[in-house]
């Protein structure tokens, strides 16, 4: 019997690609070397699984408008506070005084708006399926607490969606296990039925290798198909206390992702009883429309288009300590991780 690898190593069929979804695979698969094993017919391409990289510009610009304008403090994961905006970064807002704190979790920042009550708090809430539970738990404890000084500026964003929008860009979907920890099996079972495979994959080695070797495999078959290569993390219904958490605090909405433009109910947002915690509604955040560097071909590398290598600016203007776009800045993102490892 061969063993993942061998089947990988030994596949000359017809070209398959079969995109990443999840930043922490694109990541994974470079580190662990194994785009090094992958034969001439089998393509990886980095998809939009990285929650920084996929927030929009104008996000940024609401951000900085809050810190700015309003002098709120704002609380965020560290990534997000070099992703450019249309003028500058949260980072350069930092150094001409705004207040930004990177925090950990987003209940670090419901015990900073604690602590010091009369400044205002805003956590920037972006991520998948797999951060909203942590946000809603959050808002609860803020509740609880009965913070009038704490909110989010909401971004978060679900996949089920995106992988529509996304369908004929690959072959195969390398799903994200993170994400379907959250969700289950189930619609990917149903986007079998939309002519959408895929393969639900882990992060070790072996979990890798096993997951692409089931692709190679049931590529051959010649009809769309679905496998769950990470059962001791996914299972078939999901964690259905997190999909109680999200579903009791948000509702779906549109949302607008880099690259891939707005997506009917791909989004989250507060439901109308939380609204005192929308940072946009407290502190009358107006429309505003990001500007992103025209020269930045992120939007073509988060929908597979474009390798990250082939964008003009890669490694010359644009490196992880002077990005140009959010690909570049996140530990998940792909721009970053072909900087990091493919040039070795
Ligand atoms: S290399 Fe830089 S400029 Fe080019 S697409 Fe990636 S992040 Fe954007």
């Amino acid at each position: 019997m061969l063993s993942p690898r061998e089947i990988i190593e030994g596949y000359h069929g017809r070209p398959l690609r079969v995109m990443e979804v999840c930043g922490t695979h694109t990541h994974e698969i470079f580190r662990l070397g194994i785009r090094s094993l992958l034969p001439q017919s089998i393509e990886l391409i980095s998809g939009p699984g990285c929650p920084v990289c996929v927030t929009p510009t104008g996000y940024i610009d609401e951000a900085m408008f809050l810190a700015q304008e309003c002098g709120v403090t704002i609380c965020t994961f560290g990534d997000l506070i070099r992703v450019p905006g249309s003028e500058g970064s949260l980072a350069t807002a930092r150094a001409t005084g705004a207040a930004i704190r990177p925090v950990y979790s987003p209940l670090d920042a419901v015990d900073l708006a604690a602590a010091e009550p009369e400044r205002q708090f805003v956590f920037l809430a972006v991520g998948f399926e797999t951060t909203v539970p942590a946000v809603c738990l959050a808002l609860r404890k803020a509740s609880s607490l009965g913070l009038r000084n704490f909110a989010i500026l909401g971004a978060n964003k679900t996949m089920p969606q995106a992988y529509l929008a996304l369908k004929g860009s690959a072959d195969a979907f390398l799903y994200p296990g993170h994400v379907h920890a959250i969700l289950g099996t189930e619609l990917c079972e149903r986007l079998v039925h939309e002519g959408i495979s895929g393969v639900l994959a882990g992060f070790t080695a072996n979990e890798l290798l096993t997951a692409l070797a089931i692709i190679v495999l049931r590529s051959q078959e010649g009809k769309p198909f679905f496998e769950n290569c990470y059962p001791r993390v996914v299972r078939p219904e999901g964690n259905l206390a997190a999909q109680k958490l999200i579903d009791e605090w948000m509702e779906p909405c549109d949302a607008e992702w880099r690259g891939l433009g707005r997506i009917p109910s791909s989004g989250l947002r507060l439901r109308p009883p939380f609204a005192d915690f929308d940072a946009r509604l407290k502190f009358h955040v107006p429309p505003i429309t990001g500007r992103p560097n025209p020269a930045c071909r992120c939007g073509d590398v988060l929908q597979g288009k474009l390798r990250p290598d082939q964008c003009p600016l890669f490694g010359k203007v644009c490196t992880p300590l002077h990005p140009v776009g959010a690909c570049m800045v996140s530990n998940e993102g792909s721009c970053s991780a072909f900087f990091q490892y493919a040039q070795r």
